[in-house]
């Protein structure tokens, strides 16, 4: 007798580290037999990982678990679950506004599927948002690239932004060991991976929970030292690493970065506010212009480095002449990409009962000028690229043109070019840029004959 597979749908809101919690609890999920389904009102289990840093993706939430909700009613064995940051902040809460849910996991517990479904099917509605210690990972992600993996080094986060629920919901700061994460490495080159991402919510911090100091008193093991531990791994030929904070950030990184040829010269910053009193408030530890001189010593060592960051507007008591301390900042630095939001109070954070909340009339104005600006340095910043020969790493065909793959340069832009996916999938090949645009590419490849000839004379 056959028995068909259960299947899954996962939707993924919010950050990197979701995406990445995501594939390993599908990784989890595909091992105890589930199979992937595309249509979610297919699927025999639902999972929703969630993300609490926009009022909006936590109200879609809501709403798409609704709809599961009353499908379950129709088909009692569906499995529903909420993972992520909304489940660590609401926790037995929302149990009570959508009774037909039978997991809330937070963060910490995505290594924990298997033993939480195992409750689950033994006839428990499970909430599991108690602060573990995470265990280290043996499940394998089910990776959503074939090319790119992201690579977990440090869960959590000690710092305590006034804006952010991060602490709250993902807890303090665990480091990985340097070994596991090599290992973890050396796998993903086996398999055939050409890239990998180092996540951290602060990934400057990695390490300072791990025992040992140097004769200086220096931890045994920083970020920098990881780098170096890793940098090396058979069949990787890219390493990416975020998010980066300017408190930590050093110059023995920033040197290690240009030393280390595997490691992309892009770095993502987020700076958040140009005002030193908004900084403040937002308790960020650092100023503007401790900010400018981090990027001034990447740009010393590697010049065409590319910079991407976050920034806030509208934070409680911003004023207009602190906002355009913030557009000042963006049009001195010059990002290649910047990642704006309108400040939004979340629950459980010192700001949200802060009473000089700005008005959304305000803080949508600040973000369009904001985001006008951002355009203009981006194509600017993108004119370097105009007939240069670029490094890309081809990742995907380009899903609005057959006949075109996409992948990424060095510096992280995205790039378009005419070519078969087929023959280049995970390549690094060499593109001459022909057409910019402010956040994206387009050119020809440079057939590989052409390339050595033209390395040789060049
Ligand atoms: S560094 Fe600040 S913004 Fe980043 S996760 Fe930690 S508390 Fe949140």
């Amino acid at each position: 007798m056959t028995t068909s597979k259960r299947s899954y749908h996962i939707t993924t809101f919010g950050c990197q580290m979701n995406k990445a919690d995501s594939e390993r609890m599908a990784g989890v999920l595909e091992d105890m037999g589930f199979e992937f389904a595309a249509d979610p009102n297919q699927a025999d289990l639902i999972l929703y990982n969630t993300c609490t840093i926009r009022d909006n993706a936590e109200q879609k939430v809501y709403s798409y678990l609704g709809r599961q909700a009353k499908r379950k009613h129709e088909k009692p064995d569906l499995t529903l679950i909420v993972a992520g940051c909304v489940a660590q902040q609401e926790g037995e809460a929302l149990l009570r506004r959508v009774p037909e849910l039978d997991l809330v996991m937070g963060p910490q517990h995505a290594n924990r599927l298997k033993d939480l479904l195992q409750q689950v099917f033994d006839g428990n509605q499970v909430v599991a948002t108690e602060a573990v210690h995470i265990m280290e990972d043996i499940t394998k992600p089910r990776r959503d690239s074939s090319v790119s993996a992201w690579v977990n080094v440090i869960y959590g986060c000690n710092e305590r932004c006034t804006y952010c629920v991060v602490p709250n919901v993902r807890g303090v700061e665990q480091s990985r060991t340097p070994e596991a994460i090599r290992a973890e490495i050396e796998e993903l080159g086996r398999q055939g991976y050409k890239e990998i991402t180092l996540l951290g919510q602060n990934i400057d911090a990695y390490g300072r929970d791990l025992p040992g100091t140097t004769p200086e008193g220096r931890h045994l093991h920083t970020f920098t030292d990881l780098l170096y531990f890793v940098h090396d791994v058979p069949g990787i030929e890219r390493i990416r690493f975020a998010t980066s904070h300017p408190r930590y950030f050093t110059e023995r990184l920033i040197r290690a970065c240009a030393e280390l040829p595997k490691i992309c010269k892009h770095f993502h910053i987020p700076f958040q506010s140009g005002d030193n009193e908004v900084l403040k408030r937002m308790a960020r530890g650092y100023t503007h212009e401790k900010y400018r001189r981090i990027i001034e010593t990447i740009r010393t060592y590697m010049p065409d480095a590319a910079i991407s960051a976050d920034a806030i507007v509208g934070f409680p008591g911003e004023t207009e002449a602190q906002f355009e301390n913030t557009l000042k900042l963006v049009e001195d630095i010059g990002f290649d990409i910047l990642n704006t939001a309108a400040y939004s109070p979340r629950p459980g954070t010192p700001a949200a009962l802060w009473e000089e909340q700005i008005s959304e009339e305000v803080k949508s104005d600040r973000l369009q000028r904001l985001n006008h600006l951002v355009a203009i340095k981006a194509a600017e910043r993108s004119q370097r690229y105009l007939g240069r020969i670029e490094q890309v790493l081809v990742e995907e065909q380009n899903p609005k043109d057959g006949n075109q793959v996409m992948g990424r340069t060095d510096g992280n832009r995205l790039t378009f070019f005419q070519g078969d996916i087929n023959e280049l999938k995970g390549q690094i090949v060499n593109v001459k840029i022909t057409e910019v645009r402010a956040f994206s590419l387009t050119g020809e490849l440079i057939p590989v004959a052409q390339s050595v000839a033209r390395l040789k004379v060049g």
